[in-house]
């Protein structure tokens, strides 16, 4: 198949979880077939050279999963950020908006340095809230945003608008 139609058929629609109405994207039958899983990491490692990215920032928990691979066959280093509370050096913070309430992300500040061009990689972007506030956490640590990489993008939740102003101009791929 096709790479999109390979990627997709390994996506599972889960309906109301995790709460009635949401319809999760669930991932584990890509991550459990391994050509699905090769396919994946290839496209991912092949927009970050495109973007001459020089680090990869992954988003928790299966932007680890998916980030980690890509940033050994782009051959580039892998910056984890975090909720917050989990990382044990000095970090920076950033908070976003939920639906209801706030969420918090880190990152080890000494990730970070003026010359780095860091793509951030996730599985879903939904609201975009969460791969914002990693846009904010680069940039506050000096480095640039090459952009941002994700396998699906849910386009009805307006996310892709709500970032736009904070790429400015670095680009949102979804496979
Ligand atoms: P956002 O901040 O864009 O609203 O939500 C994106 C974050 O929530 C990502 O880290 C993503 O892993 C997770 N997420 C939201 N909805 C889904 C979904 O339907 N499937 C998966 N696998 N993750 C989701």
């Amino acid at each position: 198949a096709a790479p999109r139609e390979l990627l997709l058929s390994r996506i599972r629609d889960v309906p109301d979880y995790p709460k009635p109405g949401v319809v999760f994207k669930d991932i584990t039958p890509l991550l459990a077939d391994p050509e699905a899983f090769g396919v994946l990491t290839d496209a991912l490692a092949r927009l970050c050279a495109a973007q001459g990215a020089t680090k990869i920032v992954g988003l928790e928990a299966r932007g680890f999963i998916l980030g980690a691979p890509v940033a050994i066959r782009a051959g580039l280093g892998f910056i984890p950020v975090r909720k917050a509370g989990k990382l044990p050096g000095a970090t920076l913070s950033q908070a976003y908006e939920l639906e209801y309430g706030t969420a918090e992300i880190e990152v080890h500040a000494e990730d970070l340095a003026p010359g780095d061009r860091v793509m951030v990689i996730d599985d879903v972007l939904a609201t975009g809230g969460t791969a914002g506030a990693a846009v904010e956490l680069i940039r506050r640590g000096g480095a640039d945003v090459a952009g941002i990489a994700v396998l699906m993008e849910l386009g009805f939740l307006g996310g892709r608008a709500r970032l736009e102003p904070a790429l400015r101009g670095a680009p949102l791929e979804a496979l």
